[in-house]
């Protein structure tokens, strides 16, 4: 059985013990410690890292009352000196804790229980029974649970018999047998928890709410404390700086410089519509009166697909001859007519577009493809010039 010195003080970082066992399993070798301080993953905290006789510790798990310990390889000696990565460990002490209160308050205040707690990477989250919490909730739950942390109260952790534990106001009925470790937040609440936590709630630091989601009928609330809080803060101070700087204004006045934006182009995206259909009108009449044999074929370079598509349609609207259009750039031909012609625009692509590698489709009068190089795009053009021309002689 491993002694497990984290239940009695999370502050152990460093100590000297005896090496109990060693396993070799399929994904490497195990360490079994008579005391080890190491948090194995559970309740929702990930598992400490660290080293063992300067050997990294990779993951630390719980089986039946025993810890154990994978390492990197196996640590020289009997006796070792395990350490704690106190970083890592401090900060799920403080995201834990935070936990804890958050729970706590979000239970005063609205009668919501927590379901469970996941300590990401990144943010913590808590899912409470409630189908949702608006933004004013959030924002007296934050403020109620940083008082909390500001008020400083103790916390205690020690283990009680399940006899004991029956007549304690725990917040969950325990899912242990036998003995069961409380956690107690002096005058907030008793909690059945076996995870490490700060010595004192004003240990948390400082608590954000970050946003809200629904899941399965539930919320899900997500936050970050200590450090995490500040990191976040100072991320968003940047990104805030940046926009100042490219505004040229106080972070006060981005808001209404975006929405001024907007409007802005609004208005160049309308001038953009009008003069395209200007342009088109231009470009129309220029081919009209250009076309040859009843046929109208042109090359451009640089004309997205939508533009040859909408200039097509103008075309096809102001003559019943065959127009035939090409972007030279993104390899696209656009084939179209009004109607009153009588090969079918599509059939005719759907046909020969394979023998060019092309690929497209399209309606009786209108059809569109792309194609993989100049050369086949070209090609596709000429052929298809060719066969209507001689359709219409
Ligand atoms: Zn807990």
């Amino acid at each position: 059985m491993t002694i497990r010195l984290y239940y009695n003080s999370s502050y152990v970082t460093e100590w000297e013990t005896k090496i109990t066992k060693t396993l070799e399993r399929d994904d490497g070798w195990y360490v079994l410690l008579e005391e080890s301080a190491f948090y194995p993953h559970g309740g929702g905290q990930p598992c400490d890292t660290g080293t063992i006789n300067g050997v990294p510790v990779l993951d630390v798990i719980s089986e039946e009352d025993e810890v154990l310990h994978k390492v990197e390889r196996l640590p020289d000696g009997t006796t070792v000196l395990c350490q704690i990565d106190w970083q890592r460990r401090f900060d799920h002490m403080q995201q834990h804790s935070g936990q804890h209160l958050l729970s706590a308050v979000c239970l005063k205040l609205f009668g919501a229980m927590t379901l469970s707690f996941h300590l990401g990477i990144d943010s913590a989250t808590i899912d409470v029974e409630r189908p949702e919490l608006t933004l004013e909730h959030l924002s007296q739950l934050e403020l109620e649970v940083n008082q909390a942390i500001y008020d400083n109260h103790r916390i205690a952790s020690y283990t009680v018999s399940e006899e004991e534990a029956s007549r304690l106001p725990l917040v969950k009925s325990p899912t242990v047998t036998g003995n069961v470790r409380i956690v107690e937040i002096e005058n907030v609440e008793y909690n059945a928890c076996g995870g490490t936590h700060v010595a004192s709630t004003g240990g948390i630091g400082m608590i954000k709410l970050l946003r809200t989601e629904k899941i399965r009928g539930n919320t899900r609330i997500s936050f970050k404390c200590a450090n995490r809080a500040l990191k976040e803060f100072n991320d968003c101070l940047g990104i805030i700086g940046k926009l100042s700087l490219k505004f040229n204004t106080g972070k006060e006045d981005i808001v209404a410089r975006v929405e001024k934006w907007e409007q802005e182009e609004k208005q160049i995206l309308t001038e953009m519509a009008a003069l395209k259909e200007q342009n088109d009108s231009f470009v129309a009449r220029e081919l009209l009166e250009r076309q040859e044999s009843g046929l109208i074929a042109h090359q451009f370079e640089n004309k997205p697909l939508k533009d040859l598509q909408s200039l097509a349609i103008k075309l096809s609207s102001l003559t019943n001859n065959p127009v035939l259009l090409v972007d030279l750039t993104d390899f696209k031909v656009v084939l179209s007519h009004s109607g009153r012609f009588e090969r079918a625009c599509g059939a005719f692509f759907k046909e020969h577009l394979g023998e060019y590698g092309g690929k497209g489709g399209g309606s009786g009068t209108m059809a569109q493809a792309g194609f993989g190089t100049l050369n086949e795009v070209l090609a596709f053009y000429e052929f298809a010039k060719a066969e209507f021309r001689s359709s219409i002689s």
